[in-house]
């Protein structure tokens, strides 16, 4: 699809310095996340949002909003419009609940978005081989963008990553490897190989593209809701990538007019086990001190220190939201509330979002006439579930007592 593309720039996060577009840039020479500019006039004068609604599909709809310069260069594995699901048994009050399910894109994660973004970029600038340290989903996810666009991968995982992300993310063809020690261990090993071993480092938000895929989370989002965006929004908080794409989306609507004034608190949720950034926003800190001893079993959110965690704060701030954290008892509590009641498999990091509405409804910081969307990462089929014994021998006549009484359990 012939295409025009708006890139004006790159430009540092954090001291506002300009870089060139198309090269390849890592971080800024200030060590902050690289943001993509555009020149959203002459966007805005090529197209109207109208006719992009009527354009098929999930995120590459979006192209003039995102940075691939030649469609060949677009790795894609068929994304899709990620559905806006309603929790009628959990919804609070005449405020709606919606879930956004991005467990249905392409490897069962939202990861995917921010790949197929920074795959594509790597294509477009000749990159060759690129290294990541993830807890899962973004080395899965990297796998099969990089393996598609003929781009070696190498995945750093911490000891404990589930079994099914680390086969998953072999058997996509990049080349995996457990770490004894966390993600922030796992990044530094990164670091050290990318000279010796010609890496160019995929770490979150140390290379300017994800950020971008990330983004159409909040394009799609308010293109779902008629363009009006809802009063809260609930994002399961790791290195913040989701936060701080969405947050970019909204400032880029909001310069082409294609959205009111009203945007949505942003709510940074976090694990108790690690809350890096629920910390420094209490505390009313710029930056977050890293968090010893991470422990959760929403291993997404697991993350001790994040490069862009003043984007996380000044969002969370700006927005007038605000930042919190669940329990590990309270989010296998909201999954299986979610399941039972109503027939919705999230995984732990998108139930992470729901214990926090659930938690927030009752402290009042989120009212029950508000809207709130929640955002499930992953698909739950990921993740470890209960195990279910009932059996029953087909060799005797059907018992309904027994049945009734759950079955024999091995
Ligand atoms: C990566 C991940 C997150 C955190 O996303 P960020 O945008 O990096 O903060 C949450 N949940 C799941 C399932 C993930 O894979």
């Amino acid at each position: 699809m012939p295409h025009r593309n708006f890139v004006t720039h790159l430009e540092c996060s954090y001291t506002g310095e300009s870089y060139e577009a198309g090269r390849v840039h890592g971080l800024s020479r200030e060590g902050k996340p690289l943001l993509v500019r555009y020149d959203l006039e002459a966007l805005g004068a090529a197209i109207d949002r109208k006719s992009l609604s009527a354009r098929e599909g999930g995120l590459w709809k979006y192209l003039e909003l995102l940075p691939v310069r030649q469609g060949e260069n677009i790795i894609s594995l068929g994304e899709e419009l990620t559905p806006l699901v309603d929790l009628p048994d959990l919804q609070a009050g005449p405020g709606r609940l919606l879930v956004k399910d991005e467990g249905r894109l392409p490897t069962g994660s939202f990861k995917a978005r921010g790949l197929a973004l920074a795959v594509s970029m790597a294509k477009e600038l000749g990159i060759s081989s690129v290294a990541m340290p993830t807890n899962g989903n973004a080395g899965a996810a990297l796998a099969a963008y990089a393996s598609r666009a003929g781009i070696e991968s190498w995945v750093f995982c911490p000891d404990d990553t589930p079994a099914i992300n680390v086969q998953e993310t072999a058997l996509q063809g990049a080349k995996v490897w457990r770490v004894n020690g966390l993600i922030n261990d796992c990044g530094r090993l990164v670091g050290e190989g990318r000279e010796a071993m010609g890496w160019f480092d995929f770490s979150t938000l140390k290379e300017p593209y994800r950020i971008e895929g990330k983004k159409t989370m909040g394009l799609e989002l308010a293109e779902q809701l008629g363009w009006e965006l809802p009063d809260v929004i609930l994002y399961p908080t790791g290195g913040g990538t989701g936060l701080i794409g969405m947050w970019k989306a909204f400032a880029e609507l909001q310069e082409l007019g294609w959205i009111g004034d009203k945007l949505p608190r942003m709510v940074a949720v976090q694990s108790t086990g690690c809350a890096p950034m629920v910390r420094a926003y209490e505390a009313g800190l710029e930056h977050a001190e890293p968090w010893e001893d991470a422990a959760t079993l929403a291993a997404g959110i697991r993350v001790p220190a994040a490069v862009g965690d003043f984007l996380i704060l000044r969002a969370v701030r700006e927005s007038g939201g605000f930042a919190v954290a669940v329990s590990d008892e309270s989010i296998i509590e909201a999954r299986d509330r979610a399941a039972s009641d109503s027939g919705f498999l999230m995984c732990p990091e998108g139930a992470a979002t729901l214990a926090a509405y659930l938690q927030e409804i009752k402290s009042g910081r989120i009212g029950t006439d508000e809207s709130a969307v929640l955002f499930n990462c992953a698909t739950g089929l990921k993740y470890p579930m209960p195990e279910a014994t009932g059996r029953i021998d087909c060799n005797k006549p059907l018992d309904a007592t027994l049945l009734r009484a759950g079955g024999l359990s091995s």
